[in-house]
């Protein structure tokens, strides 16, 4: 029997796919379909290095799949697809771990989509489609919320009435929970020690940001809320501002309640505050060459980052070590290095040396001996999406 996983992530114009071994975690055919709906939709796929991209103009989310899987049959792959693992935003209080997907599941996850409006109804697209065209194999939801579900009372409620939880949800959940389960859990192997003996922050640094403490395998506490916005400064997103901030722009700036949570979603962090780009690479370079507004970005992003980081290992007890992961973690030697300085409170010394040469292809220790340990984990959601697919249906 195969042990290939077809994982799917379904958002509102797009659908990300990856066939994965679950054994492994080598993933031979991955790609993208996107801008679907509009007369310039395409399907890319990568195969061996190999780009292929097919035009699907108009298409949907249920003609970008027909299409997938046709060339899935062309290769000879889709008879090896065991299940389908689908990521799923937003469980809510509902799912505290992955699960096989059947009609009361659905409903569940369709109870979430006022948690998450943009992005639950896209996964659930996704996953009537796929269920209508690959019918013969089970279909398993994979929460971004799951994992922060053994946070206690004292981490997720927010200091206000009490009502506003029981009767609309209003605490913190925390998000990319796969990441973060992924990364605390390949560290604990490459140091050959239980995941259950180990206190550690993780710091998932891409275009979202998020740090999370794990406590003996456990989340217990995070910096994201009841949505992505909170906590970290991120591309786009502001992370953690003033809740009178919309009162004040709304009366002051004469803007909806609309424009503001535009503006902090889509116009701030990195982005708003250089001027130039969401994208820490290109603010890197401006930074370099002088551009005060980039070095303003950055420096503001990882003054935030050591704060919540210190924050966070307060409900530790004991830090382990802290983990950098994501695209600017796993990349960024000058931000990681930035952060640790910044945190020598907590007892780290960045060694210069493995860190600059740290990265997705030289994973592991960062800092001097002696030090608080920090490490670069290179995160594989769609490994750990196939891994809990694989479980629940073997
Ligand atoms: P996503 O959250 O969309 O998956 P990624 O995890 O790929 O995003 O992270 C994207 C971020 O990583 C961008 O800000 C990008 O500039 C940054 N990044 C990637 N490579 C580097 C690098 N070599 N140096 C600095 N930043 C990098």
């Amino acid at each position: 029997m195969s042990n290939n996983i077809l994982v799917i992530n379904c958002g509102s114009s797009s659908l990300k796919f990856s066939l994965v071994n679950s054994q492994t975690g080598n993933q031979p055919i991955t790609g993208l379909a996107e801008r679907l709906g509009d007369s310039d939709a395409i399907l890319t796929i990568k195969e061996n290095g190999q780009k292929q991209v097919i035009d699907i103009a108009n298409g949907s989310h249920s003609q970008a799949l027909d299409a997938l899987l046709k060339q899935l049959d062309e290769k000879q792959q889709l008879s090896t697809i065991k299940a389908v693992g689908h990521r799923v935003v937003h469980g809510g209080e509902n799912f505290t771990s992955s699960i096989i997907i059947d009609d009361k599941v659905l409903s569940a996850i369709e109870s979430c989509n006022h948690l998450a409006p943009l992005h639950n109804p896209a996964n659930l697209i996704g996953i009537k489609e796929c269920q209508k065209l690959l019918n013969t194999v089970p279909h398993v939801a994979v929460f971004d919320t799951a994992f922060h579900q053994t946070m206690p009372k004292s981490a997720y409620l927010y200091p206000i009435p009490y009502e506003l939880y029981e009767q609309h949800g209003v605490r913190r959940y925390g998000f990319h929970g796969t990441s973060h389960r992924y990364v605390s859990a390949a560290l604990a192997e490459t140091l050959n020690k239980p995941l259950e003996e180990l206190n550690l922050v993780s710091a998932h640094l891409g275009n979202g940001c998020s740090a999370t403490a794990i406590l003996k395998g456990k989340s217990v506490d995070t910096t994201m809320g009841l949505t992505p916005l909170e906590g970290l400064v991120m591309g786009t997103r502001s992370g953690d501002v003033d809740p009178s901030l919309h009162h004040f722009l709304c009366t002051q700036a004469d803007m909806t309640i609309d424009e503001v949570n535009n503006l902090l979603n889509k116009k701030s962090g990195l982005l708003g505050l250089s001027g130039i780009s969401n994208d820490m690479r290109t603010l890197d370079e401006a930074s370099q060459k002088g551009d005060q507004r980039a070095t303003l970005a950055i420096n503001v992003f990882c003054y935030r980052l050591a704060k919540q980081i210190a924050a966070l290992s307060v409900s530790l007890g004991r830090l382990d070590g802290l983990i950098f992961t994501g695209g600017i973690g796993e990349n960024a030697a000058s931000i990681r290095e930035k952060v640790l300085n910044q945190l020598s409170v907590l007892g780290f010394q960045v060694d210069s040396t493995h860190n600059a040469s740290a990265g997705k292809d030289q994973q592991g220790l960062i800092t001097s001996s002696g030090s608080t340990p920090a490490y670069v984990v290179s995160t594989d959601e769609e490994w750990m999406i196939a891994k809990d697919t694989d479980a629940l249906v073997a």
